[in-house]
C-alpha cells in the first residue's frame, strides 16, 4: 500500500547517460529531416496495435469496449502541440521508465563505444542504431506520453513528461482509455507542422502502408486535440459531429497483401524503415506470394548496411511472422538461416495456428518449407544483384560479406551457390576490398593450373605479405588472400568449386606441376650434398620445435617460412581455436629453408652456440611473418642482440 502511494508520487528520473547522448546526436544529425518524427511515433503507435492483437489472442478482453484499433494524428495552432494517440497494447509504469528512460537495446554499448565525439562523422552512424521515440525531441521542447496498459484498472494510467535534458518526470494518473497519447510542445523553429495539410502529406509520405487506419479530423471542422476528451464530456452533438468529421488518411492495408504492380518504390522503403526500425532505404527487396499447397506472402529487405548489432547473439528485429494478418512475434529465428539474420521483413502464413508459439516453430513442417522458400528468394535475389547491378553487390557485400560466409556451414546443400556469391581479396589487386569471384579466378586460371589457391591470416597484412606468396607471385599465379575470422571454417567446409579443389598455400608440399617447369633443374642444383648437411644441422638445433626442415620451392624472398602437413589443420586455425579458450595442441610445423638466400648461406658458415641461434633465429622469423606469437620471445630478443655484437665484432675484426 505504502509503496503504491510512494509510486503515485511525481517522481524526477534522470536518463540514463546513453539516452542523453543519443539525443543530443539525434537533434545534430536529423535537423534537416525533421518531419521523420512522425513516422517514428506512427510506427511505434502500430508496434503497440501489433501487440494488443497478439495479447488479445489470448485473452480478448484487452479489448475493453474498444476493439476497433487506430492512430489517431491532432494539432492544436494555439498550444502549438502535435497530438498522436493509439488504442494498442500502452505501457505501465516500469514499461514507461524502460522503454522511454533506457536504451534497452543489446549492443548499445558497442555502439556508443564507435562515436568519436565529432557531431558530423557521428551522425552517420545514428542510422545504424535507428531512430524511434526520440525523434520527438528534433520538433519538440516538451514531451508528454500518458498511457495506459491494456488490461489494467483505469487508475494505473502514467504521465512521462520531458524536456529532453537530463531528466524526466513520472506520475500515475488516472486515464479511462487505453493505449498511448504522445503530446509534442512543439519549438519555436518547427511550429511549420501545425498544419493539417502538411501532417497528412508526411502520413501519406511516409506511413501510407501503415495496416490500421490512421485518423485525423477533416479540416474545415476543427483540429481540437482536446476532442478526445470533448467528445465524452460534453454533450452527444458535438461528439457525433467530431466523429463523422474524423478521415482516413492512409490506405490502411497491409502492404504485402496487395498487389506487387500497385505498389511504389517508395512504399516499398518507407515500410521497411517501419518494420527494419530503420532510417535509410534498403538495398533491395522481394515480395513473394505463394499460392497452393502452402499459402504464404513474404515481403523480405536487405539493408543498406550492417546494423550495429549484427554479431550480438540477441539481437533483435530480423522477420516478423504474421498469420493471417495478425502479428505473432519479431525476429523468429526459425524464419530465416542465422546467416541471413540481417534480412528484415515480414512473413504471413495461412497455414499456421494463430497460437502458434516459438516452441511449435522450432519443429514445424509449414515453417521449413516457408524458410526454404525465402532462402532460395534471398539467394537468387543476390544472384540477379551480383550479376546485373555489382556496385551495388559490393556494398552488400562490404555490409554482409562476412556473415553470408557462415552459410557454408549451415547450408551444405547449397554450397555451390553460396560460393558463386562470394567475393574475395586476391593476389591479382592486392587490395583489402573483397571484390574476386571464384569465377573470376577460374576465368583467369592459366591451362595447367589446378587448384584455386589461397592463403589464410588473421589480417590482411599477413596474408597479403605471407612469404608463402613468393613463388606464386614470381609466377603470376592468382592467390586469394582470406584474412575473415570466418575464413577458417570457409575453408574446411568449401573444398572445391566448379570441381577445382581449393588449396592452402601454407600447407603440405607445393607440387605446382606443369606450371612449375623450371623446378627440375633448380632443385637438381639444391639438392646437394651440402644442403642436405645444413637441413640436418638446422632439424637438430630445433627438435623440439619442428616436425621436420626441407628445402622450399616457395620462396624466392625470404629465408624461410613454415608449412602444415597436408592433412593437418592448419597452423591459423589451431591459433585461432586456442584463442578461443579450446584445447587443441599446436601441431609441429615443417620449417622450409630457401638455400640460395644470402641468410641462409650466412647460417651454413656459423658454427657451435652461434649457429644454433641463427636456427632459431631463422625459425622465430617464419612464425612472426605468418602472425604467430613466440614460445619465448626474450630468448628470441636475446639471440637478436648477440647477433648484432657478432656484427659489431667482425666489423671491428676487418
Ligand atoms: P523501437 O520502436 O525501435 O523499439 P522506439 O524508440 O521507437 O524504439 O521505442 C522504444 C520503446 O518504447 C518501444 O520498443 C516500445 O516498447 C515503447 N513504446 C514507444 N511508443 C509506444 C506506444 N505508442 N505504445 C506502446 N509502447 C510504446
Ligand atoms: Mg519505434
Amino acid at each position: 500500500m505504502k509503496l503504491m502511494a510512494v509510486e503515485a508520487q511525481k517522481e524526477t528520473l534522470g536518463f540514463q547517460a546513453e539516452v542523453q547522448q543519443l539525443l543530443d546526436l539525434m537533434i545534430h544529425s536529423l535537423y534537416s529531416n525533421k518531419e521523420i518524427f512522425l513516422r517514428e511515433l506512427i510506427s511505434n503507435a502500430s508496434d503497440a496495435a501489433d501487440m494488443l492483437r497478439f495479447e488479445a489472442l489470448k485473452d480478448d478482453g484487452l479489448y475493453e469496449d474498444e476493439p476497433e484499433l487506430k492512430i489517431r494524428v491532432e494539432y492544436n495552432k494555439d498550444n502549438k502541440t502535435i497530438t498522436v494517440l493509439d488504442n494498442g497494447i500502452g505501457m505501465s509504469r516500469e514499461d514507461v521508465v524502460e522503454n522511454l528512460g533506457t536504451i534497452a537495446k543489446s549492443g548499445t554499448q558497442e555502439f556508443f563505444n564507435s562515436l568519436t565525439g565529432d557531431q558530423n562523422k557521428d551522425s552517420q552512424l545514428i542510422g545504424q542504431f535507428g531512430v524511434g521515440f526520440y525523434s520527438s525531441f528534433i520538433v519538440a521542447e516538451k514531451v508528454e506520453v500518458t498511457t495506459r496498459k491494456a488490461g489494467a484498472p483505469r487508475t494505473e494510467g502514467v504521465r512521462w513528461t520531458s524536456e529532453g535534458a537530463g531528466d524526466y518526470t513520472i506520475e500515475t494518473v488516472d486515464r479511462p482509455k487505453r493505449g498511448t497519447k504522445v503530446v509534442l510542445h512543439l519549438r519555436e523553429d518547427a511550429t511549420e507542422f501545425l498544419d493539417g495539410f502538411r501532417l497528412r502529406h508526411i502520413i501519406k509520405k511516409y506511413s501510407d502502408h501503415i495496416s490500421l487506419p490512421i485518423i485525423m479530423p477533416s479540416e474545415n471542422t476543427g483540429n481540437d486535440e482536446s476532442s478526445d476528451e470533448a467528445r465524452k464530456g460534453n454533450g452527444k452533438e458535438k461528439a457525433s459531429k467530431l466523429v463523422t468529421a474524423d478521415e482516413t488518411v492512409n490506405s490502411a492495408t497491409a502492404l504485402w497483401t496487395r498487389n506487387k504492380k500497385d505498389i511504389k518504390e517508395e512504399e516499398y522503403n518507407e515500410f521497411y524503415k517501419h518494420v527494419g526500425h530503420d532510417f535509410e532505404d534498403p538495398l533491395a527487396y522481394v515480395h513473394t506470394k505463394v499460392e497452393g499447397k502452402l499459402e504464404y506472402s513474404s515481403l523480405l529487405f536487405i539493408p543498406s548496411r550492417a546494423p550495429f548489432d549484427l554479431w550480438d547473439r540477441q539481437q533483435r528485429h530480423g522477420v516478423k511472422l504474421y498469420v493471417k494478418r495478425v502479428f505473432i512475434m519479431d525476429d523468429a529465428e526459425q524464419l530465416v538461416p542465422a546467416y541471413l539474420r540481417f534480412i528484415r521483413g515480414v512473413v504471413d502464413s495461412d497455414d499456421l495456428p494463430l497460437n502458434v508459439s516459438r516452441e511449435i516453430l522450432q519443429r514445424n513442417k509449414t515453417i521449413d518449407s516457408i524458410r526454404s522458400g525465402m532462402t532460395r528468394k534471398i539467394l537468387d535475389l543476390l544472384a540477379k544483384m551480383a550479376k546485373d547491378d555489382s556496385e551495388k553487390y559490393a556494398k552488400f557485400w562490404k555490409a554482409f560479406g562476412r556473415v553470408m560466409k557462415e552459410g557454408v556451414i549451415e547450408e551444405a546443400d547449397k554450397i555451390e551457390d553460396l560460393a558463386s556469391l562470394f567475393r574475395f581479396s586476391s593476389t591479382q589487386e592486392d587490395k583489402e576490398e573483397q571484390t574476386v569471384s571464384l569465377m573470376d579466378y577460374i576465368e583467369r586460371m592459366p591451362e595447367d593450373q589446378e587448384a584455386i589457391y589461397y592463403v589464410i591470416a588473421d589480417n590482411f597484412s599477413t596474408a597479403k605479405n605471407s612469404p608463402h606468396l613468393e613463388i606464386f607471385r614470381k609466377k603470376g599465379i592468382e592467390v586469394l588472400l582470406l584474412s575473415d575470422p570466418v575464413d577458417e571454417w570457409l575453408t574446411t567446409h568449401l573444398t572445391e568449386y566448379e570441381g577445382k579443389p581449393l588449396q592452402s598455400v601454407t600447407k603440405g608440399e607445393l607440387n605446382l606441376g606443369k606450371l612449375d617447369e623450371d623446378k627440375e633443374e633448380a632443385s637438381e642444383k639444391e639438392d646437394s650434398k651440402q644442403s642436405d648437411e645444413l637441413v640436418d644441422k638446422i632439424k637438430k638445433v630445433l627438435e623440439s620445435k619442428v616436425k621436420d626442415v626441407r628445402v622450399t620451392n616457395r620462396l624466392t624472398q625470404s629465408p624461410a617460412c613454415l608449412v602444415a602437413d597436408e592433412h593437418e589443420m592448419g597452423r591459423n586455425l589451431e591459433r585461432i581455436l586456442q584463442a578461443s579458450g579450446q584445447d587443441v595442441p599446436m601441431s609441429k610445423p615443417i620449417l622450409e629453408i630457401n638455400i640460395d638466400h644470402p641468410v641462409v648461406k650466412k647460417l651454413a658458415e656459423a658454427e657451435g652456440e652461434q649457429f644454433d641461434d641463427w636456427s632459431h633465429i631463422l625459425f622465430d622469423q617464419a612464425l612472426l611473418s605468418e602472425g604467430g606469437e613466440l614460445e619465448d620471445p626474450a630468448g628470441f630478443v636475446h639471440r637478436l642482440n648477440n647477433m648484432f655484437m657478432a656484427l659489431d665484432s667482425s666489423a671491428k675484426d676487418d
